[in-house]
């Protein structure tokens, strides 16, 4: 199913920034994918990163893959919306394609860490819904990482060792999720969008809607 069904007259409306964050493992990419398949109304950001391509990720779709010396040049030409390092690597939110897709009235998902969710929010904070994903157990989180079967021992038992620090940040989210049952939480991240698109400050073409309903 797509969001909006045709049938409904288009008001326009401003995007809105939706930044999910959690610890590695916790479901959260899950959770986007989902979202952006059944959601035509909302695009993902897809950040730069210096950490190689895992099995299977696509430059481009899953990230832009790109060398520390290319990222750092990003930066300097101010590219970047918001940039942090997290755990070796360095990640950031190129600018443009956000800004091209909220001038067009449609939503952007961010896939980021609690750091660039905070330099969102000094920027944006009025466009900016977060919302913390939080895994049903420590065990869980580990039994996740290791079926998840990308990363080496290394590479899981140091995601591990940063999950408690990532986690320590949920409070500074407007909305937490605790993700024991996938299905019920895409639903949930998905009445959070539904619920936050309706907001009136949002519905700017609203009152030209009204006006034309009262016949004025
Ligand atoms: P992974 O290497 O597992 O894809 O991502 C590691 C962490 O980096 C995740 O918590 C992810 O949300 C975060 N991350 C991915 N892209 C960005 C970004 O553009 N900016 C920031 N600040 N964090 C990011």
């Amino acid at each position: 199913m797509t969001f909006p069904p045709a049938n409904l007259p288009n008001v326009p409306r401003r995007g809105l920034m939706l930044v999910l964050s959690s610890p590695s493992g916790a479901g959260k990419s899950t959770i986007s994918r989902a979202l952006l398949e059944r959601d035509a109304d909302i695009a993902l950001s897809v950040s730069a990163t210096t950490r190689p391509p895992r099995p299977g990720e696509v430059d481009g779709k899953d990230y832009h893959f790109v060398s520390v010396e290319t990222f750092q040049q990003m930066v300097a030409a101010g590219q970047f919306l918001e940039h942090a390092r997290v755990f070796d690597n360095y990640y950031g939110t190129p600018r443009q394609p956000v800004e091209d897709t909220l001038a067009a009235g449609r939503d952007v998902l961010f896939d980021i860490d609690w750091q660039g969710t905070q330099q969102l929010g000094q920027n944006a904070r009025a466009d900016l819904v977060t919302v913390f994903i939080l895994p049903p157990s420590l065990a869980e989180l580990e039994r996740r990482l290791h079926t998840r079967a990308q990363d080496s021992a290394e590479v899981v038992a140091k995601r591990m060792s940063k999950a408690g620090d990532e986690m320590s940040h949920w409070f500074e989210y407007d909305y937490i999720l605790l993700n024991a049952d996938i299905d019920r939480s895409i639903a949930r991240v998905q009445a959070v969008l539904d619920a936050e698109r309706l907001k009136r400050d949002r519905q700017v073409g609203m009152a030209r809607f009204v006006n034309g309903l009262r016949g004025q």
